[in-house]
């Protein structure tokens, strides 16, 4: 086995319970398991069985549990084991602590930004699944990860395709990024018809497998607004460059477009392990028991424009990479909380992308960030505003 040549690469994964945090256990095991990996760190929050579960397959050395509440289940779980033990924000800060030459990021939402950003500045090379944080502290974040001396690798799959098909060496013949969209479950749905869908009939996209926000953000297209505002900062591109296109079979995972006129893209299954796999192993391309495309079998690829009409947040992710500034942070803090309060049900599907474009809207006098305390008070003050409309929301139904 490669990685790491004669000694293992040390890796921690941040979120390991998630779905992209299991996707990647998967992948160190086709990929050597401990012969190829030592592993530093596993955390998640509730689900402390799977934890311990987990952390003692891999041989970690440190499980950390995000919920106080759990810090106790979680040592019992682990008692003999010879793993240390932590919780909460002072455990996800030991956890970014661990000496570690990788970190697999994938918490979901703003709660995995200062972990990340943390073993970012101590020099961890960080594979990126957690866009949320990149979305918040945009280029503040990559200034990190530079300063640290690690690297930034996508594991967004549209990210790790035009990853793949950027040629770095022609950067100045970079003409556009093109993101391809599943378009998710409603698709070629009205808006009268998804004004009272409910979130199970939300969350069951027709492509991939995923946790519940990226899930109802691919149904609301909030997923991909936030992709686009990743695009920006994982790429140094300008907002008009930044393309999306609906593709529904998520087989053209996305693409570069040059200044010749010639299109870049990379294809796979709909399999995150091939974009995890990638960030990995990078630079070399490891081998993978994936689904492989059956080009006779496929047929045909689809593509349709979007609709932003129908799906506002593509509308809000031009309007926050306009203005510039903290509007990033502010779309995704207010669209967090958007998030829980439908989940929730205590607003409607549609009234996520209201409440996103009112709070940006009353915060569009804010500045851009200087440092990381502005990102966090900008966050902050969104969903303080956030909580306050979907309050008035609640009661106006
Ligand atoms: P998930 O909900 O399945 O898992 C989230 C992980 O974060 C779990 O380990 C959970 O325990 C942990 N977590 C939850 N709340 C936390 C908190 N408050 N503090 C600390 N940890 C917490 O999510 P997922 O689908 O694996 O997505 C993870 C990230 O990867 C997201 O940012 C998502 O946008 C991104 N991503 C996911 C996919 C995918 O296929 N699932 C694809 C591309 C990008
Ligand atoms: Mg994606």
């Amino acid at each position: 086995m490669m990685i790491g040549k004669d000694t293992p690469r040390r890796l921690s994964i941040f979120g390991s319970t998630g779905s992209i945090g299991q996707n990647t256990l998967d992948v160190v095991q086709q990929l050597g398991g401990r012969d190829s990996f030592d592993i530093s760190v596993v955390t998640g929050n509730e689900n402390v069985e799977l934890l311990a579960q987990q952390a003692k397959a891999s041989g970690a050395r440190l499980a950390v549990t995000a919920n106080d509440g759990k810090y106790e289940a979680l040592k019992a779980e682990l008692s003999g084991s010879g793993i240390a033990v932590a919780a909460g924000v002072s455990g996800l800060g030991e956890a970014a602590d661990m000496e570690a030459d990788w970190v697999m990021a994938a918490i979901v939402g703003t709660a995995g930004l200062a972990p990340t950003l943390a073993a970012a500045r101590r020099g961890a090379t960080i594979a990126l699944a957690n866009k949320e944080c990149l979305v918040s502290a945009g280029d503040l974040f990559v200034d990190a990860v530079k300063a640290g001396g690690g690297q930034l690798i996508p594991v967004d799959s549209e990210h790790s395709a035009i990853f793949q098909s950027l040629d770095e060496a022609q950067r100045h013949a970079v003409e556009r990024i093109i993101l391809t969209a599943s378009g998710g479950p409603f698709r070629t749905w009205s808006r009268a018809e998804m004004a009272n869908v409910t979130v199970a009939t939300a969350r069951a996209h027709p492509n991939w497998s995923m946790g519940l926000k990226i899930s109802i953000g691919s149904a609301s297209m909030f997923n991909k607004a936030l992709e686009m505002i990743e695009a920006k900062h994982l790429f140094d591109v300008r907002p008009d460059q930044i393309e999306v296109i609906v593709h529904p079979q998520s087989i053209i995972h996305s693409m570069v477009g040059y200044t010749d006129g010639s299109v870049i893209a990379q294809l796979g299954s709909p399999d995150m392990r091939t974009a995890i796999g990638y960030a990995l192993d990078y630079p070399r391309r490891p081998q993978l028991n994936v689904e492989r495309l059956d080009f006779a079998k496929l047929s045909r690829l689809d593509f349709e424009a979007p609709d932003e009409e129908r799906f506002p947040a593509l509308r809000l992710a031009r309007t926050a990479l306009e203005r510039g500034g903290l509007q990033g942070a502010i779309m995704n803090a207010a669209e967090e909380v958007a998030f829980h309060a439908f989940v929730d049900e205590r607003i409607g599907f549609l009234q996520m992308a209201d409440i996103a474009e009112a709070v940006m809207d009353r915060m569009v006098g804010t500045g851009g960030a200087r440092s990381m305390d502005d990102v966090f008070a900008a966050d902050a003050e969104a969903r303080r505003l956030a909580a306050e409309v979907v309050a008035i929301n609640e009661k106006a139904a």
